[in-house]
């Protein structure tokens, strides 16, 4: 079942459980992630950043779409940090049902304005919008982008981002980066500036970057109102690692005697954040 981001966390929302958001960059990543899903029955969301989408053209976003409507789980496809209208308006002709404007290292005035801009285009055709507040570290060039320092959202601008936008969902800064954490570098989760803006205001939140924290964290975190949880460097790093030790037989060649093993373990890990997430039977709920 397809569905676009807002009826999807809408559920999540009155249900207090949060969506996983898996970015998808390779066929193999979307089977792994379909099969996944459907094995724990839960929803889920596709993601696809611009870059992914540039690599795997938008006609794979057709089989993404083709592979949401057979699916026996609800799924949303969503554009993971468009930063330009043009990638905007090219995901929504590719057919994503939801798209995320990051313009948060912009001054909140120029963020508003152009959250407000896709918020017009999309809403019409039923395509949600995400925003960004305060900026999401990085951990390195393997990353996704996002600043050295983390910028943690101020909860005044929050209220007046969502009044002033209209957007569906906001991804909220409060301590977590992109990537993999160096052994010297620890996350440091704000849980408290979470509730004091769960208290300002009464949309589902995202927390982006949320390979490689504690569970622990991620849990109260859910419990604390986030919805949805993007989840990108755990499963290409279960799926990579099993892959290099597959090829280090130096004859094995046939893509169908490599990448099962590879999504096996991928999956391991979907499964995992799909139970942290509190997640795993709730497509019953739609
Ligand atoms: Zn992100």
């Amino acid at each position: 079942m397809l569905m676009n981001m807002k009826d999807l966390l809408a559920v999540a929302h009155t249900n207090h459980f949060a969506v996983p958001a898996f970015n998808i960059s390779s066929n193999m990543l979307l089977t792994g992630v379909m099969e996944a899903s459907e094995e724990k029955s839960s929803p889920v969301i596709l993601a696809i950043h611009p870059a992914e989408l540039a690599f795997v053209r938008p006609s794979f976003i057709k089989s993404a779409i083709e592979e949401a409507h057979k699916a026996t789980v609800p799924v949303c496809i969503h554009l993971d940090h468009g930063s330009t209208l043009e990638q905007i308006m090219e995901a929504i002709q590719c057919g994503f049902t939801s798209v995320m404007m990051d313009a948060s290292t912009l001054p909140l005035e120029q963020n508003i304005a152009l959250c407000k801009k896709v918020v017009e285009l999309a809403h019409p055709i039923n395509v949600s919008v995400e925003g960004e507040l305060g900026t999401i570290g990085t951990t390195g060039p393997e990353a996704e982008a996002g600043t050295d320092e983390i910028i943690y959202v101020n909860p005044k601008d929050v209220v007046t981002f969502v009044e002033a936008t209209g957007v569906d969902t906001l991804a909220v800064a409060i301590g977590t980066a992109h990537g993999i954490y160096p052994k010297n570098k620890k996350p440091e989760l704000k849980l408290e500036l979470l509730k004091e803006i769960t208290a300002k205001v009464d949309i589902p939140l995202v927390l982006h970057g949320g390979s490689a924290n504690p569970d622990e964290e991620i849990a109260m975190a859910v419990k604390l109102g986030i919805n949805k949880i993007n989840i990108s460097s755990d499963i290409k790093d279960a799926f990579y690692q099993k892959c290099r030790e597959l090829l280090a037989d130096p004859v094995i060649r046939e893509p169908n005697a490599i990448y099962p093993p590879c999504i096996d373990a991928m999956k391991k890990v979907a499964h995992h954040k799909i139970d942290l997430f509190d997640a795993a039977g709730k497509a019953t709920l739609y």
